[in-house]
C-alpha cells in the first residue's frame, strides 16, 4: 500500500526519492489541509500553484536545457499518483499543459522551443490541449474548427474559426495548443489537421463559459470560440498536416499520467478503507473481520499494486523513445477502471459516512469517473490495444 518506492536505475542519474520527499512535503504542506474546501467551493488553488511552480512541476518532463526538471515518465507518474491520492485536481493543473509542452519540445521549431519552453517550464505561462469540440470528442477527424491561411501579405499567418469545449486550464491557463483542419479536403482527414499555439489575449478568440461538473472541481474547464482569430505562422507547430500525430505522440504520456492518476485515487480509496475498516465495529468486532468486507480490501488493494504495475511498464516503455500505445492504453484502461472500483467498493464499506460531503470518499466517487472518458475513453483504450495486438502478432 506504500506509495512507490524510488527507482535505483532512476536515481543513477538524480536522487529520485529527493524529487518523492519534497512533493510528499508540499502535499502534506499546502494541498491536503486545504483540499476538502476549495474542493466544496470549486475553487481554483490559486496558492498551490504557486508552491508547484516553485518546485519546477510545470517544467516535469520539460528538458533541463529550457529550464525544466526533465524527469522521466518513471518518475513522473510517481509524482502523478502521490498528487492524485491527495487531490487529483491538483494534478491536471500541471498534466495537459505538459502535453503542450511535449508537442512544443518535440516538433516546435528552435526558435518556438526557446521561446515558450522557459516559460512553461516557470509556470509563468500555462495552459493545455484544445482538442474536444462540441460535435467531435472520440472521432477526432470529425472536427471542425479551420485555419486558413492568410492572404494578407502584410498580416501573414492563419484565420481560425470553430470552437472547442471541456478544455481543461483555458480560463486560469493563458496559452493552448489548439488542433485545426488547415486542409478539410486530405485523405485521409488526419494528414490536414495542423496543431497552433494560441495565447490568452490572442484577437478574435475568447473563452465563453466555465462548464459546471460531477467532480473534478477546483480545476477550470473552458467553452471557447474563435472567430477569425488570427495566430502569426510561427505559431504553427512543426509541419502542417501533422497535428493530429503529433498530439497523439504525447497523449501517450497523457494516457501514462491519467493511469497514474488512476492509481491514485484507487489507493487514497484503500487507505481510508483500511483504516475505516478497523475502526468500525458491528456485532461486537471490526468490520474489517468480517469477511465481506476483508474480501473487499483484499481486491482494492491487489488492483492498486496491477495498476503501478502496468504504470511503471508503460512509463518505462515511453521512456525508451518508441511508440507505447499498447502498454500506455492496457495501463490507462485498468488503472482508472480500478479507480472507478475502489471508489465504489471505498463508499460500500464507510456506509453512511462514504456518502457524507464530510469525508473524502464522495469526492473519489465523483472524481473517478472522469478518468474512464479523459485522454480517449476506455472504449478507446481497448480499441487501440487490439489494434496493436494485431499488428504486432499478425496471423
Ligand atoms: C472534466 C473533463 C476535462 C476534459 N479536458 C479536456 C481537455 O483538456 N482537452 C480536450 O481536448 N478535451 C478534454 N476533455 C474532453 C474529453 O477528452 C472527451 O470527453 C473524450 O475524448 C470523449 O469524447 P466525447 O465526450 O465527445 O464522447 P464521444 O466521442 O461522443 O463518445 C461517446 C461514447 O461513445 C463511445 N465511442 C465513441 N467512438 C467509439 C468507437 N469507435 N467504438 C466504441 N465506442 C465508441 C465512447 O467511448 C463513449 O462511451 C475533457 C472532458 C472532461 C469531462
Amino acid at each position: 500500500m506504500p506509495a512507490p518506492a524510488t527507482d535505483t536505475d532512476a536515481a543513477d542519474n538524480y536522487d529520485e526519492s529527493l524529487i518523492l520527499d519534497s512533493i510528499d512535503r508540499f502535499l502534506e504542506r499546502d494541498v491536503r489541509p486545504v483540499a476538502h474546501d476549495l474542493e466544496a467551493s470549486d475553487t481554483w488553488p490559486a496558492e498551490i500553484v504557486e508552491s508547484m511552480k516553485e518546485l519546477g512541476l510545470f517544467g516535469a518532463t520539460i528538458s533541463p536545457e529550457y529550464g525544466g526538471l526533465g524527469l522521466p515518465a518513471t518518475t513522473y507518474s510517481k509524482i502523478v499518483e502521490r498528487v492524485s491520492a491527495v487531490w487529483m485536481s491538483v494534478s491536471g493543473i500541471f498534466n495537459s499543459h505538459l502535453i503542450m509542452a511535449a508537442a512544443v519540445e518535440r516538433f516546435g521549431s528552435p526558435e518556438m522551443k526557446a521561446h515558450y519552453l522557459p516559460l512553461f517550464a516557470s509556470g509563468e505561462l500555462r495552459g493545455g490541449i484544445a482538442l474536444t469540440e462540441p460535435d467531435a470528442g472520440t472521432d477526432l477527424q470529425g472536427i471542425r474548427t479551420r485555419a486558413v491561411k492568410s492572404t494578407d501579405d502584410d498580416n501573414p499567418g492563419y484565420i481560425i474559426n470553430g470552437a472547442k469545449t471541456w478544455i481543461s486550464n483555458s480560463i486560469n491557463g493563458n496559452v493552448l495548443a489548439v488542433l485545426a483542419k488547415t486542409n478539410p479536403q486530405a485523405d485521409p482527414p488526419h494528414r490536414g489537421m495542423s496543431l497552433f499555439l494560441v495565447e490568452h489575449g490572442t484577437p478574435g478568440f475568447r473563452i465563453t463559459r466555465k462548464l459546471e461538473k460531477l467532480g473534478y472541481k477546483g480545476i477550470d474547464s473552458g467553452e471557447m470560440v474563435f472567430e477569425d482569430a488570427h495566430v502569426s505562422t510561427d505559431k504553427l507547430i512543426g509541419e502542417e498536416g501533422r497535428g493530429l500525430q503529433q498530439i497523439l505522440a504525447g497523449l501517450e504520456l497523457g494516457r501514462i499520467n491519467v493511469a497514474a492518476r488512476g492509481v491514485g485515487v484507487a489507493r487514497a480509496c484503500l487507505e481510508d478503507s483500511v483504516r475505516y475498516a478497523q475502526l468500525r465495529k458491528t456485532f461486537g468486532k471490526p468490520i474489517s473481520e468480517h469477511q465481506a468486507i476483508a474480501l473487499k480490501l483484499a481486491d482494492m488493494a491487489t488492483r492498486v499494486e496491477a495498476a503501478r504495475l502496468l504504470v511503471d511498464s508503460a512509463a518505462r516503455a515511453y521512456d525508451t523513445g518508441e511508440r507505447c500505445d499498447m502498454e500506455a492504453g492496457m495501463a490507462k484502461l485498468f488503472a482508472t477502471e480500478a479507480a472507478v472500483e475502489n471508489s465504489l467498493e471505498a463508499m460500500r464499506i464507510h456506509g453512511a459516512y462514504g456518502y457524507s460531503k464530510e469525508y473524502n470518499i464522495e469526492r473519489y466517487y465523483r472524481d473517478a469517473p472522469l478518468l474512464a472518458i479523459g485522454e480517449g475513453t476506455n472504449e478507446l483504450q481497448r480499441l487501440i490495444i487490439t489494434r496493436q495486438l494485431v499488428k504486432r502478432y499478425p496471423a
